[in-house]
């Protein structure tokens, strides 16, 4: 049957029992979820031409199928969340590896016991791996920031090894800002990894779709009941209305084609985009890509180069590596990050997190807590900095709450 693409400008609002901003996990789960469930009808918003979110994927010119959005590669520990996505997909067992190019020279991240023999020579080595181990134990990880507060000349020289090499300038050209000043929580998703296991990511769920991404998402949104109305902005086509007129007052109802919406509105656009920025934007970091295809098999040794000491942009992903595609051409794909000030023509992929942040966003969120059934849902609605498999945990939870409301309701 595949996907019921609809004209906003003719969907009749009174034939749905939910709405959903986004076609990205967060609202395509919460989507099916409804609408399989409940036998419901379900209006999809998504402003983009196409559905899928951050993990659209397609084939280029070239016929690579390359990641639009940034490489994604699936890794979980939640069997919950792995059975679910199956339903949709079928997994390529893609394990991802990432290496650090230090000035030429090839270095696990993260940053491990070989990489630590590359770094330092095997002897010594040795020795500071035994220190590692004697301290952390064997097979630990250990966040930059912790190893930075040890107390121990030969810890501090692995610390500031690794600080200035792996650290520094790579999160200097992501965020525009040092490892002090990011979040601890934002380095820490690459800690040092007292082991010989090179992978970049430890869960036991990893992998990549079998027909990509979009066509996951294809399948999940094929269902009697779903509608999509693609290049729709929610913020263009949402009417809201408020308690009274001062700055901070309440959300009170949100009007589609002029009639208020009573089922569940599920949104998952950043929240101060829907208030027209009124307390000013929230900031995120953006991003521009670079692609390239040259006629090899293989540009790279494996799927993310990370440019930890040198080149302007932070990484380089060969696609073919994640896919597993067979081609005698090849499409990599250079990421570099940039400030967000443009909403028009760029897209906020993350949000950069901290107290002074969370309490811009926690003030855009209270104009929405008056208002019951609109759900802030994923990435961009809740500022936060979280992976696929996260958001699918979130939006499982989310529809299951919502069914159970519609239960209860009857
Ligand atoms: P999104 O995928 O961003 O979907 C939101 C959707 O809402 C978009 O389609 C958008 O167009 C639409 N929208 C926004 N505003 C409006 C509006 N006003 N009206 C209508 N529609 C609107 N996670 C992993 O697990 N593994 C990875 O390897 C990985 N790599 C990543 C690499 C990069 C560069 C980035 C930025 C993220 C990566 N992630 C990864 C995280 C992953 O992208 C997110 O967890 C996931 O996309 C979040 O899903 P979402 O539905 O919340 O948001
Ligand atoms: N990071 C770094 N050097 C690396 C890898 C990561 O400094 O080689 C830091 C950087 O600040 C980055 C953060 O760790 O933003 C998280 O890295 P991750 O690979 O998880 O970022 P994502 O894939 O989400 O962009």
């Amino acid at each position: 049957m595949g996907v019921n693409y609809i004209n906003y400008n003719e969907a009749v609002i009174s034939d749905y029992d939910a709405v959903v901003v986004g076609s990205g996990f967060a609202g395509s789960v919460v989507a099916r979820e409804y609408a399989e469930r409940l036998g419901a009808r379900v209006l999809m918003i998504e402003k983009r031409a196409h559905i899928a979110g951050n993990a659209y994927d397609e084939y280029d010119e070239a016929g690579i199928l390359v990641h639009r959005y940034g490489p994604h590669i699936f890794h979980t520990n939640s069997q919950r969340v792995f059975r679910y996505l199956r339903k949709y997909t079928g997994w390529i067992a893609y394990q991802h590896h990432v290496l650090a190019d230090w000035y030429g020279t090839y270095m696990p991240v993260p940053f491990n016991k070989n990489s630590m023999e590359i770094a330092f020579g095997e002897e010594k080595a040795a020795h500071l791996i035994e220190k590692l181990i004697e301290t952390f134990g064997d097979e630990r990880k250990v966040t930059i920031n912790e190893l930075r507060a040890q107390d121990d000349e030969e810890l501090s020289e692995i610390a500031d090894f690794v600080y200035k090499n792996v650290f520094l300038y790579y999160t200097q050209k992501q965020w525009g800002q040092t490892p002090e000043e990011v979040d601890p929580s934002v380095t820490a998703r690459v800690p040092v990894f007292i082991s010989r296991d090179d992978r970049y990511f430890q869960d036991e769920y990893q992998g990549m779709p079998v027909y990509g991404y979009t066509k996951l998402f294809e399948e999940m949104l094929d269902y009697e009941g779903i509608d999509v109305a693609l290049n729709t902005d929610a913020t263009s086509v949402f009417d809201l209305e408020f308690e009274d007129d001062s700055e901070d007052a309440k959300l009170s109802a949100i009007k589609l084609h002029g009639q208020a919406f009573e089922g569940p509105i599920i949104y998952t656009g950043p929240l101060d985009e829907l208030f027209l920025s009124r307390f000013g934007r929230l900031p995120y970091r953006s991003l521009n890509f670079v692609y390239e295809t040259y006629d090899e098999q293989y540009k790279l040794p494996c799927g993310t180069v990370n440019y930890t000491v040198t080149e302007d942009y932070t990484r380089v992903t060969e696609f073919k590596h994640l896919t597993c595609q067979k081609s005698d051409k090849t499409t990599i794909m250079k990421e570099y990050s940039c400030s967000y000030d443009d909403p028009i023509e760029q897209i906020p992929y993350y949000a950069i997190i901290n107290d002074e942040n969370n309490a811009h966003y926690e003030r855009y969120l209270k104009l929405t807590e008056s208002l019951d059934n609109f759900h802030p849902l994923g990435r961009l609605a809740e500022y936060r900095y979280y992976n696929m498999d996260v958001i699918v945990g979130l939006a499982l939870d989310l529809a299951d709450k919502l069914i159970k409301q519609a239960g209860e309701a009857k």
